[in-house]
């Protein structure tokens, strides 16, 4: 007997359909004896929905009730998963994130899980109950219901299964397991049997979002055993786990894009000590992360300073980025074209050279230009321009011998 915490996201549950096979599934490892929390996200394109009503409602929605809003789209099919199951005569209770236990900070629409206390939905458990959470939300020490970001009923999920010290949490998507790549860009992207913690939360980190990154350092610090499946089949999909000896020995084992960030350029900064801190720290203030930053010297003491954000944090980057350019005299600032971020991953790294030329000559042969260059152990990235994101995804693809063979 198992006790196995299984998530079902937005495609898996699009409609009462979807949701009556969801119950299928919960219902057959019940059967096998195992214990079951399910833990389930909006049905497809609810969220964006609520987002856009929200907007319609006020130009800039209040924080604290968009969290309370978007929170009813797991709420809805948290219920109505419950129903199906006590209508097929077995025992199963919803539970919502505050009822399962689940303590955020106060940052509404990205918090953070601070503690979790899943004793309600262990007693549940072991009074035979099928326990279904919605995903997606927890509450903050005042009892506000906040929002864990886009994607985060992975989190949730993970988060339980680690709490409940679970000996399994499966997240159920609409593919089969992780792939070398996106296999929505790339037809011969192969399916990974088995990846370590740490590359898949480079690979989340740089643009994958089959997990949401919490999700996968909530399963590194905790040890969760991750399974990304389909809940289409029945095929075994990617076990998430510690590095280990047998896995496959590769360089490269992926290849990720990210179309989410934008780029601000500083022109003619003053190249004196204290400028970057001058720039970074009303950033950092107002919870902005930066990811890139290049800094090219020019003559006469001046230079440019670029960087990258998120799309959601630009508008607010670029306020604060004018005002402090203004402040230090600085020339000018760009606001460069829509970009994209490609990624090669790969733990081998670590002990290989030449994986940053194969890269480069990869995206030379294509002729895409490379404006920022960034670089950690395990991987390496260039941002580009977006329009030539997925034919520098398909390239470093076949560049590092990844594609499936045919
Ligand atoms: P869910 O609604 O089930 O949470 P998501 O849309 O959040 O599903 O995540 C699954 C999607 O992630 C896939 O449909 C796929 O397009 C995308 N994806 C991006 N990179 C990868 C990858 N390397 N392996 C698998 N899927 C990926
Ligand atoms: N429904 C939320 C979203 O669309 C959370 C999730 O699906 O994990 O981002
Ligand atoms: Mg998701």
């Amino acid at each position: 007997m198992a006790l196995r915490v299984q998530k079902y996201g937005g495609t898996s549950v699009a409609d009462i359909g979807h949701i009556n096979h969801v119950a299928d599934r919960v219902i057959k490892a019940h059967d096998q004896g195992d214990k079951v929390v399910v833990v389930l996200s909006a049905m497809s394109g609810v969220t964006d929905n609520l987002i856009a009503l929200a907007k319609q409602a006020s130009e800039t929605p209040d924080k604290r009730e968009l969290d309370v809003l978007l929170a009813t789209g797991e709420q809805t099919t948290a219920a109505l998963l419950a129903m199906i199951l006590k209508s097929r005569e077995y025992k199963a209770k919803s539970f919502l994130g505050f009822q399962a236990g689940i303590q955020t900070n106060k940052t509404s629409g990205k918090a953070r899980i601070l503690d979790i206390d899943c004793e309600n939905i262990r007693q549940a458990l072991e009074n035979g109950y099928i326990a279904v959470v919605a995903g997606f939300q927890g509450v903050d020490k005042d009892g506000a219901i906040t929002t864990l970001g886009r994607g985060g009923s992975d989190t949730s999920a993970v988060a339980i299964a680690s709490s409940l010290k679970a000996d399994v949490c499966e997240i159920f998507t609409d593919v089969d397991g992780v792939y070398t790549t996106d296999p929505r860009i790339c037809n011969y992207a192969r399916k990974i049997n088995k990846i370590s913690y740490e590359e898949m939360l480079e690979m989340a980190i740089l643009g994958a979002k089959v997990l949401q990154i919490r999700s996968v350092e909530f399963a590194k610090k905790y040890n969760v055993p991750v399974h990304v499946r389909s809940s289409f089949s029945e095929e075994e999909g990617t076990m998430v786990v510690n590095e280990s000896s047998d896995m496959e020995s590769v360089i490269v084992s992926g290849i990720t894009c990210d179309m989410n960030e934008a780029r601000i350029t500083l022109k003619k900064v003053p190249d004196q000590p204290g400028v970057s801190a001058k720039i970074f720290t009303p950033l950092a203030e107002a919870e902005i992360s930066v990811d890139m930053i290049i800094q090219n010297t020019r003559s006469g003491g001046e230079t440019d300073l670029t960087f990258t954000v998120t799309k959601d944090d630009f508008e607010r980057a670029k306020e604060i980025s004018e005002k402090v350019a203004k402040e230090l005299g600085a020339v000018h600032i760009l606001t460069a074209e829509e970009i994209a971020k490609v990624s090669v991953i790969g733990l081998g790294m670590k002990s290989h050279s030449g994986v940053a030329a194969t890269m480069f000559q990869a995206l030379a042969s294509e002729n895409i230009n490379i404006r920022l260059i960034s670089t950690s152990e395990i991987r390496i990235s260039c941002v580009i321009l977006a329009k030539y994101a997925e034919l520098a995804v398909r390239t470093l693809h076949t560049a590092f011998g990844l594609d499936q063979k045919k």
